[in-house]
């Protein structure tokens, strides 16, 4: 079939690939992306689904407004004020996902050709995405403080990007925390360079103990002209359910409302039913103890296998431990003539029975073959500590 050009550059993820090994018997995975399903606090969305049932059917089921469903606009603005934010409901969209904020970004912002500076690593599914409308990426180096300002500078000065796209709190893959001061420096960045950055946020929430620095959002108070070259995307399903689909989206007015034009035409509103439930949730109260009970098991989980990787591998890998989000950032350091290619560690690992994504997908240029990506959010800490000692044999 003669698909259409924009095709041309995007490929099937090579994690979906190995997802089709994941159905063997006995496997430990720590590749997905996924949230635990035993921690959705499924008590309180039945009561907030009944609820948006019986308080307000016409809400729930019928079409509704493109922006979003009103008492939700409300609540996120509600929920945003918590961590810093003031935004107005009509300052918000309501997005089928934060996936559907970055492919709206790509549909408002990307014309083929244009350049967009991402992180190297960065979240597969936005290399895609953005690929699609055929975007030129640029990777920005990071390390454990999140992407390195300096060389960020260069490489807008160079290329004078269209927008800059950052996962500054827990990153997906990196696990990485931009720090304060390079939060400061980004604002700074943008009004220098006048140029728009797009702060990804779905991990922002899942903190396991001193809470991270303010979002780039929440900082932009302190520097003037700053929020109007700002799109923040927010989510709701690592912290509650990845299933309702619930992401939004705070930027300028202008990029806004073209956003809204662009999604009219491609899903007309998300879910209202899910949409009427989330905003019952919200409204409940009881996210503040969801957030306090899901930080808690995936600490612990995340404390597990860093003492893991560090019993069973030794200096054979290299890695930050993760202050939050899901994910380990791991590298094999080749020590003591130890294998330092996660594609290969991949393949031997699947035969040992535990499963990893490698690295390399996740740069959008000059990937480093060396590193791995472990998920320690769906295996308990036993399933880990096996899994860790699994991954020791492989290598
Ligand atoms: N951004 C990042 C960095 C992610 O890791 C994910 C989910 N893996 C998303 C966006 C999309 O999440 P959702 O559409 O479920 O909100």
């Amino acid at each position: 079939m003669q698909f259409a050009s924009r095709l041309d550059n995007v490929e099937t993820s090579a994690i979906r690939e190995l997802f089709k090994l994941l159905g063997k018997p006995g496997i430990i995975s720590f590749a997905g992306g996924f949230p635990d399903s035993a921690m959705f606090d499924v008590e309180g969305l039945k009561e907030a689904s009944q609820k948006a049932l019986t308080e307000e059917p016409g809400g729930a089921l019928q079409y509704g407004a493109t922006e979003g469903y009103e008492p939700l606009r409300t609540q996120l603005g509600a929920f945003m004020k918590t961590k810093g934010v003031d935004v107005d409901p009509s300052g918000l969209i309501v997005t089928t996902g934060s996936q559907q904020a970055l492919d709206l970004l790509g549909k408002t912002m990307i014309s083929p050709g244009d350049k967009v500076i991402v992180e190297g690593p960065t979240f597969l599914a936005t290399i895609q995405c953005f690929r699609l409308y055929g975007a030129q990426l640029i990777s920005a180096p990071i390390d454990a403080n999140g992407v390195k300002t300096d060389e960020l500078e260069k490489l807008i000065a160079e290329h004078k990007p269209k927008f800059v796209y950052l996962i500054p709190t827990f990153g997906n893959p990196s696990g990485a925390m931009l720090s304060l001061e390079r939060r400061r420096k980004v604002l700074e960045l943008a009004v220098k360079y006048q140029t728009l950055i797009v702060e990804d946020d779905p991990y922002g929430d899942l903190y396991f103990g001193e809470a991270p620095p303010p979002s780039i959002l929440a900082l932009s108070k302190d520097v003037p002209g700053s929020r109007e070259l700002l799109a923040h995307c927010g989510s709701l399903s690592k912290v509650l359910s990845p299933g309702l689909r619930i992401g939004w989206m705070i930027a300028p007015a202008e990029l806004l409302a073209k956003a809204t034009m662009c999604k009219q035409f491609s899903d007309a509103h998300t879910s209202t039913f899910s949409q009427a439930t989330a905003a019952q949730y919200l409204k409940s109260g009881r996210m503040p103890a969801t957030l306090a009970h899901v930080r808690e098991v995936y600490g612990q989980r995340a404390q597990a296998m860093g003492a893991a990787l560090k019993r069973e591998l030794g200096d054979a890998v290299s890695f930050t431990q993760p202050q939050g989000g899901l994910f380990f950032w791991a590298r094999l350091t080749g020590a003591n003539g130890k294998l330092a290619d996660a594609n290969e560690l991949a393949k031997r690992a699947i035969e040992k029975l535990v499963a990893f994504v490698p690295g390399a997908p996740f740069y959008a240029e000059k990937p480093d073959l060396a590193t791995l990506r472990l998920s320690f959010a769906t295996a308990d800490v036993a399933k880990i500590e096996e899994g860790v000692k699994r991954l020791g044999q492989a290598l």
